[in-house]
């Protein structure tokens, strides 16, 4: 499996990247089969860079923040206006209510929203969905919306994602045995943080640890701070390979 980095600069895009995208590759029956994990602000021009948007096979949202999903409402037009006519359905997995979020996205009546275009399916916990090569289970993780991290498998390969959250149990259960882990840090671990939202780098080393995992790659970090800060945190915590994530960044699972 590979894993191209479109876009992780938390909450809002940055200079240098978009908000959060992650295309994931694998060869699957004499064709690559693309899924795109997160199609966050700004993710959709950046993704043309690396791949024809068109050639996707499905959208997998973590949740329904507007740095996760917003770039949908572009894709929807490419879809539906191309010059060379419309395309095919494609698959949108998320949380529930995401069809509806999307038509009011994008100030569409909530029928047909974007149903025409877009086959909008709900996370079930403990479900495994299925595209093309890719198993994909939805673990329900702790953020003030409906939120998913997200373990998917291809090629004999897994990737873990926590998308946003705070520390939990489950986050554990989703990183468990990762080739990868891709995990957000958008606080300081010093800081007074709100409960309940998100990870802090040292929380991301503490679960890299707590999971097993053989990769640990921090992401999601706002561009108000030096995403350093927040590598070095990771690192005083857990001593396995950690980095950085950067736009254009690519892996092999
Ligand atoms: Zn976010
Ligand atoms: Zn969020």
């Amino acid at each position: 499996m590979r894993l191209t980095v479109i876009g992780c600069s938390g909450s809002f895009p940055g200079p240098d990247s978009p908000a959060s995208c992650y295309l994931l590759e694998q060869e699957h029956e004499g064709r690559v089969w693309r899924v795109l994990v997160d199609l966050g602000s700004g993710a959709l021009g950046a993704l043309q860079q690396y791949v024809d948007p068109l050639t996707v096979d499905a959208v997998l949202l973590s949740h329904l923040h507007a740095d996760h999903c917003l770039d949908l409402c572009g894709f929807y037009v490419m879809r539906k206006y191309h010059p060379d006519g419309p395309r095919p359905i494609l698959p949108v997995w998320g949380p529930s209510g995401t069809a509806g979020r999307m038509a009011r996205a994008y100030d569409l009546d909530e029928d047909p929203g974007m149903t025409a275009e877009f086959d909008f399916r709900t996370w079930t916990p403990g479900a495994e969905v299925s595209i093309g090569p890719f198993a994909v289970e939805a673990v329900r993780v702790e953020h003030p919306v409906e939120a998913y991290g997200l373990r998917v498998a291809a090629g004999g390969a897994l990737l873990a994602y926590t998308g946003d959250s705070a520390r939990c149990p489950e986050l554990v259960r989703v990183a468990t045995g990762a080739d990868l882990l891709l995990a957000e840090a958008s606080f300081h671990h010093e800081a007074d943080n709100p409960p309940g939202i998100h990870l802090t780098g040292a929380d991301c080393g503490e679960l890299a640890g707590a999971a097993g995992v053989d990769r640990l790659v921090i992401t999601h970090v706002p561009p108000w701070f030096d995403p350093t800060d927040m590598l070095t945190a990771a690192q005083g915590a857990w001593g396995g390979p950690a980095e950085l994530a950067r736009a254009g960044a690519t892996y092999e699972l």
